[in-house]
């Protein structure tokens, strides 16, 4: 999604006022917004306009029960219809789910939880195909179960030299490895011990494949690390459902492995392991790179005025406008309790610094709600560049320096680490 490309979500209600404030809000997330008390006007609008989501309160629209304007909005609009009632009971929910509703949401409506929804149906439409990394020594074979699998919309890469397997796991990051059991320079099941014995492959899908059916060594490969045991001569549409399978529980899996449960980024492990690629990337390829520290700003008097739910609530936001600035899901983490941290690939330490400034000067401009009113928040950040010679922990350490200078600055700031002279 691009920075500035709105995403526009509509609302229906027979009083616009119910959804005119929470979508002022939405606003400051990126989204655009329009209330529909008439069926009518929607209907035209949904038909001239690149929609989202459609939001409808249970109660419909001034001139139609939302029972009845449902069907022909599930004719005209494919995308989400989420229906937002005080709470209804199940069978009713199966008769809206039956009429075109394609999610529910409970009033009074929770904005970032309508947020955190929002992504999460736009997250559903954007799957990246599965990328599968098949390791067979026979061309013959390989073509088999590459042309099946491509041909159900997934990468396929096809690697001969088992001793390349190492290298080809780092480059293309597979969702699973379907793996030749025979080969002439070693076992499937042996490559698999080897794997397996690497933290940062540990938990990446294996899938044998075999010429033959023998329950022994099929067995034999499993207690090796290996999740599945496939047949060669099996039928193709059976392939491609074992490997669909078996890849999406892993990101399912690997998804709750990385990601941490309050903001849906990268938690702190996971982060440094994105950096110290980036790192490594970045030297070899003699490209610049930036890495920014960023702390919210006296936080526990956050928590103390306003309670540790509002503290959260900061927090949520802060993850929401990050993750909506910085496309790319492996370059922002939660490094720790209030601090973020943000990999500037490519990208030199001013130009860096700026985009960190532009965050923080958003950052300061949305308002928190608590029970008297609102609050403003702020960031301070520490910004550094990776120089020849530097490590990740070097490159963290510098950026944190910086940040402490920024806050002992007086905060709400960007501070530059100091460059080593040529
Ligand atoms: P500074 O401007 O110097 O960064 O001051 P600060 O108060 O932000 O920093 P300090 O490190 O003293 O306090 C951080 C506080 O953040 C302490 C901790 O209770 C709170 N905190 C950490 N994680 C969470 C969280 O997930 N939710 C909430 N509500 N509070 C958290
Ligand atoms: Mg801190
Ligand atoms: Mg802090």
């Amino acid at each position: 999604m691009s920075q500035n490309a709105k995403r526009l979500i509509y609302f229906a209600a027979p009083n616009t006022q119910l959804f005119s404030e929470l979508g002022q809000q939405l606003a400051m997330f990126g989204f655009d917004f329009q209330v529909f008390d008439r069926n009518s006007a929607l209907l035209a609008a949904l038909h001239s306009n690149q929609v989202e989501a459609l939001i409808i309160d249970e109660a419909g629209l001034l001139d139609t029960k939302a029972e009845q304007c449902l069907p022909l909005l599930k004719l005209l609009f494919k995308g989400p219809i989420v229906l937002a009632s005080m709470g209804i009971e199940m069978v009713k929910q199966l008769e809206f789910l039956r009429t075109g509703v394609t999610d529910f949401i409970s009033h009074p409506i929770n904005l970032l939880t309508l947020i955190d929804r929002l992504d999460h149906l736009e997250e559903f439409k954007h799957i990246q195909p599965y990328k599968v990394l098949l390791l067979d020594d026979s061309d013959l074979a390989a073509k088999w179960a590459s042309t099946a699998l491509s041909g159900a919309g997934m990468k396929v890469k096809h690697l001969s030299d088992p001793l390349k397997i190492f290298d080809a796991l780092d480059q293309f990051h597979p969702d699973l490895l379907l793996l030749d059991v025979y080969m002439p320079q070693c076992q499937g099941d042996e490559i698999a011990k080897l794997i397996r014995q690497r933290p940062q492959f540990d938990s990446i899908p294996i899938v044998f494949l075999s010429t033959e059916t023998q329950r022994g060594r099929q067995l034999m490969a499993r207690s090796m690390g290996g999740d599945d045991f496939l047949v060669k001569n099996m039928e193709t549409e059976e392939l491609i459902a074992a490997v669909t399978i078996t890849a999406e529980r892993y990101r399912t899996l690997r998804r709750w492995m990385m990601r941490d449960s309050l903001t849906g980024l990268l938690n702190h492990s996971h982060i440094i392991e994105s950096l110290n690629r980036e790192v490594a990337r970045a030297h070899k390829e003699l490209r610049p790179l930036s890495f920014a520290m960023v702390d919210i700003d006296h936080f526990k008097r956050i928590n103390d005025l306003f309670g540790h739910s509002a503290g959260d609530r900061v927090i949520k936001s802060l993850s929401r406008l990050l993750k909506q600035s910085i496309p790319n899901p492996d370059a922002v983490g939660r490094y720790g309790g209030e601090e973020f941290a943000l990999i500037w690939s490519d990208q030199p330490q001013l130009r860096a610094a700026q985009r960190t400034d532009e965050l923080r000067s958003r950052f300061n401009e949305l308002s928190h709600a608590n029970n008297d009113g609102h609050f403003v928040a702020t960031f301070s950040a520490g910004v550094a560049q990776l120089e020849a010679g530097m490590s990740a922990q070097d490159l963290i350490d510098a950026a944190d320096q910086a940040l402490y200078q920024a806050k002992a600055a007086g905060r709400n700031e960007v501070g530059l680490a100091s460059r080593r002279k040529a």
